[in-house]
């Protein structure tokens, strides 16, 4: 067997599969689905209560060890990116933001992305790839910090590739695995509904949809996954399902100066997402250099919350963190 197999991103069936076609089918996989993933690092040798014959044949014959930043970069915020590279010679990009009690890992699910928003420097660059589960997970374990939460928010559309995602999450979420509570893991879609409806029904985690104006023909002009689903249609569906608090519904609203910042976008904003059980958050765009759009000012910003909030809405401001290592939201390029 060739030894550059790999164990991780194997879920707990396919490692029962590889004890049993070694002749070990009495032994308890998620003993080593525990060791490749709650015990990260631990050599399969640990293993105490496996018979050492079967300890030699995993040292032998698998590997554990995951991609390594080619490049890391640290934030004067303490946000670190680290640039990562498959065996293609793909680039993707993921992030350690530090806050108070909270250690947020921002991982991508492909390298580059289909679809093209305008503001965001990931869709400026093109499609290469759909990362696998190794991928995913490595930047998770790879960038080598603690983490107790997961957000899919670095490059590429996560619901575009979703079964990778949703195995990743599996692995993340599972008693075998890291153990880590679906309500600390969000994944960022622009809303691709038939996928969506499937993380709705799939995966428990939380969804934060890219709103970004309220105005179809607007926001057409600057995410072009409009064309196909409307966010009238994308709203319409959410309106359909429950979520609670230990499942969170955020919407993201990249604030453009004189672009999406105005009264008229707040009141219909507020319109829009009447009635449901949800959240706003408002981020400040982060210039790219592609692009002539700007940040709106400290009271324009104000202002734009406080209309919401007078429409029922919860909103955020949130900070963008890693800024001058370009590792904010929709700076991500995976170049070196
Ligand atoms: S914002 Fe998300 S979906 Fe849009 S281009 Fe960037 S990575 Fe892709």
């Amino acid at each position: 067997m060739d030894k550059s197999a790999n164990l991780i991103g194997k879920n707990l069936p396919q490692l029962s599969d590889i004890l049993s076609n070694a002749g070990y089918q009495n032994v308890n996989p998620s003993l080593l689905a525990h060791t490749l993933y709650k015990k990260f690092g631990r050599p399969l040798s640990s293993i105490a209560t496996y018979p050492k014959s079967l300890r030699q044949f995993l040292e032998e014959n698998f590997s554990t060890d995951v991609l390594q930043p080619i490049l890391k970069l640290q934030s004067t915020d303490g946000t670190i990116k680290g640039l990562f590279e498959n065996e293609d010679g793909k680039l993707f990009e993921a992030a350690w933001i530090p806050a108070v009690k909270r250690m947020t890992i921002c991982v991508s699910s492909q390298a580059g992305c289909r679809f093209g928003c305008k503001f965001c420097s990931t869709g400026q660059n093109g499609f290469k790839g759909n990362l696998n589960v190794y991928e995913i997970l490595s930047q998770i374990f790879g960038l080598q910090k603690p983490f107790n939460h997961i957000v899919f928010m670095g490059m590429g559309e996560p619901l575009d590739n979703f079964a990778n995602v949703k195995k990743s999450i599996d692995i993340l979420t599972a008693w075998w695995g890291v153990s880590l509570a679906h309500r600390y893991i969000t994944i960022s879609t622009v809303g691709l509904i038939p996928e969506l409806q499937l993380a709705i029904e799939q995966l428990r985690c939380n969804l934060a949809i890219s709103l970004h104006s309220p105005f179809h023909n607007e926001r057409k002009s600057i995410m072009p996954v409009e064309n196909i689903y409307p966010i009238h249609e994308v709203i319409s569906m959410l309106k359909a399902q429950k979520f609670t608090p230990k499942r969170r519904l955020s919407f993201e609203y990249l604030l453009i100066k004189d672009f999406n910042d105005s009264k008229s976008h707040a009141m219909e904003t507020g319109k829009l997402l009447k009635d449901m059980e949800s959240h706003v958050n408002l981020i400040v765009y982060n210039p790219i250099p592609s692009q002539n759009f700007g940040a709106p000012d400290t009271s324009t910003i104000e202002n734009f919350r406080k209309i919401l909030n007078l429409q029922g809405l919860r909103v955020t401001i949130r900070k963008s963190s890693g800024y001058d290592i370009s590792a904010a939201c929709g700076m991500m390029t995976g170049s070196r």
